[in-house]
């Protein structure tokens, strides 16, 4: 049987890629989105048109009710990529309450829900796989980005907790940090700050939203199996 994913956030970026790249491999692809319809439903047509299945869903991952919308209209997935986020540059002193509750609703709250949505499924079933996009910012931490550093930082420590509860219900539980990746995320990032990323790079270029693709879809096949509670870090060797 076709295995069934869903990925959140796969109208724009990486989501986008990934959804792209399981349609390519004979997946059946869930597209969430939030507020991208057109972007969201043109990598769906995409999918479909090179003979894939695809379906698309909206739901604010941060949104309990909307997220249990999902699963009822979606109905269980053998593979769950928590990929929705969201990035804001700030001071730490000019973060509001506001400011901080908004990023941890999306980047953690939402894998929270969306994990206790989809996982009795996989729980059954004694099978599945959750993948988990952290970022480089939450291993060594980011200037101007404390409530985005803190937040991918949760999701690893959320990725290795589940990990020790679900493996033996045969489910793997991983995530994988990017480095700097060229999409909409770092548009407001100007060319000199991108440049300086970039020499600082040992493969001397910024990642594309395929290679994070890549590295998910690696993470739900087969040979990928004996692997769980990781975070591979894809970042082109920028933290090295
Ligand atoms: P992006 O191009 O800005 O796309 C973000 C995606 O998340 C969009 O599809 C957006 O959907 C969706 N999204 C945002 N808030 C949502 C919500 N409340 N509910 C559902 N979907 C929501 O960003 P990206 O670069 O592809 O980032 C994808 C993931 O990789 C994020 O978790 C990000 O933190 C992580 N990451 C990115 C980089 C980087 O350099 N780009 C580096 C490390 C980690 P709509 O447009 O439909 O609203």
């Amino acid at each position: 049987m076709t295995d069934r994913v869903l990925i959140t956030g796969a109208s724009r970026g990486i989501g986008r890629a990934a959804a792209a790249a399981f349609g390519k491999n004979g997946y059946d692809v869930i597209i969430n989105y939030n507020s991208s319809y057109e972007s969201a439903k043109s990598v769906c047509d995409e999918i479909i048109a090179s003979g894939g299945n695809a379906m698309i869903y909206r739901a604010d991952v941060s949104d309990p009710a909307q997220v249990n919308g999902m699963l009822n209209a979606a109905g269980g997935v053998d593979i769950l990529v928590n990929n929705a986020g969201i990035a804001e540059q700030s001071l730490f002193t000019d973060i509001t309450e506001e400011m901080w509750d908004r990023m941890f609703n999306v980047n953690i709250k939402g894998i929270y829900l969306c994990t206790r949505a989809f996982l009795p499924y996989m729980l059954n079933r004694k099978r599945g796989r959750i993948i988990n996009i952290s970022s480089v910012w939450g291993v060594s931490g980011a200037s101007c980005e404390v409530h985005y550093s803190a937040s991918k930082a949760a999701v690893i420590g959320f990725t290795k907790a589940l990990a020790k509860e679900t493996g033996l219900s045969g489910i793997t539980v991983n995530c994988i940090a990017p480095g700097v990746i060229d999409t909409d995320m770092n548009m407001g990032l100007d060319n000199k700050i991108l440049s300086e990323l970039k020499e600082q790079t040992p493969l001397n270029r910024l990642g594309r939203a395929e290679d994070i693709a890549g590295a998910i879809l690696f993470l739900a096949s087969e040979e990928a199996s004996f692997i769980t509670g990781q975070t591979i870090i894809a970042d082109g060797g920028f933290t090295l």
